[in-house]
């Protein structure tokens, strides 16, 4: 890796909702950045370690997991695997990482555990983008993934409730920024699962626009079957089937994503 390139920029994947498409989002996003060139390692931080499985690592074939650089602080460079596309890791997940919350207790930085076991990887630059998948709450986990990050990226769906879940959510970022990771951004939100037949999709996803406006991918991810099939064979959407409307939809947004963050680097602070 060339010494000039940039840090890595570190996105939290949240919403304390689940079943919203943060998985699928991690997973196609990070296999999209790296289709067009990026180098991604994605930390799965869900004790329910869909974005591993979702990626053919099943757990018997985890080793070692994010749960060892929490509890253990395993260096982190020792739980990364390589997945089947070049230039996308992961930092897998298992079931016991639903024991941090009790098991860090009251420990002085609890909420930074994460963070500190990222700093070498800042420093290395090893990667273009680190994404961090996060577990459908806004616990110690969500708060480590959010004080570790440069930015929150927000998968939501597009259905009744969306809004009042995402000014919760928003209310939970300036927190952390207040109190653990002031730098914290908000990298934007993507509207996930849009049928196109329902009318509720469109209002929602106008209400969510005429709300934070360009904060908003103009890339919409389509509910679209393939999406949903490709983990059960292991794979991301692109590589199941490229051709399909979803595997395109999140390559446009790896390509949106990527715009967004050059003209960020080439903004003065
Ligand atoms: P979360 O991680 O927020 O809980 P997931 O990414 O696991 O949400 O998605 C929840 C469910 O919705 C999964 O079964 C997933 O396959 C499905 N899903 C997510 N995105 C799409 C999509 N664009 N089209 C169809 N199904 C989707
Ligand atoms: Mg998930």
């Amino acid at each position: 890796m060339p010494a000039d390139a940039d840090p890595p920029r570190i996105l939290a994947i949240a919403n304390q909702k689940g079943g919203v498409g943060k998985t699928t989002t991690a997973i196609n996003l990070g296999a999209a950045l790296s289709a067009v060139g990026a180098k991604v390692l994605l930390i799965d931080s869900d004790p329910q370690g869909n974005a591993s499985t979702g990626l053919g690592v099943l757990p018997h074939m985890r080793a070692r997991t994010i749960y060892d650089v929490l509890i253990d602080q395993t260096p982190i460079a020792e739980v990364i695997m390589a997945t089947d596309i070049p230039g996308f890791d992961l930092a897998p997940a298992e079931a016991d990482l639903s024991g941090v919350e009790l098991e860090l207790g009251q420990t002085p930085r609890r909420a930074f555990r994460l963070r500190d076991a990222l700093s070498g990887l800042r420093e290395r630059r090893a990667y273009d983008y680190v994404l961090i998948d996060c577990p459908p709450s806004l616990n110690l986990l969500t708060l480590n993934a959010m004080t570790a990050a440069d930015a929150v990226l927000v998968p939501l769906q597009c259905e009744f409730f969306a809004l009042e879940g995402l000014s919760q959510l928003l209310r939970t970022v300036e927190q952390v920024r207040g109190a653990l990771n002031p730098a914290l951004e908000v990298q934007g939100v993507v509207l996930t699962m849009y049928d196109r037949r329902n009318s509720l999709s469109a209002q929602v996803a106008k209400d969510v626009r005429d709300h934070l406006g360009d904060r908003v991918y103009e890339t919409v991810i389509p509910r679209n079957v393939r999406v949903s099939e490709a983990p059960s064979f292991g794979k991301p959407a692109i590589i199941y089937d490229l051709h399909c409307a979803g595997s395109q939809a999140y390559l446009k947004l790896a390509r949106e994503v990527i715009r967004r963050e050059r003209g960020r680097r080439m903004t003065p602070a």
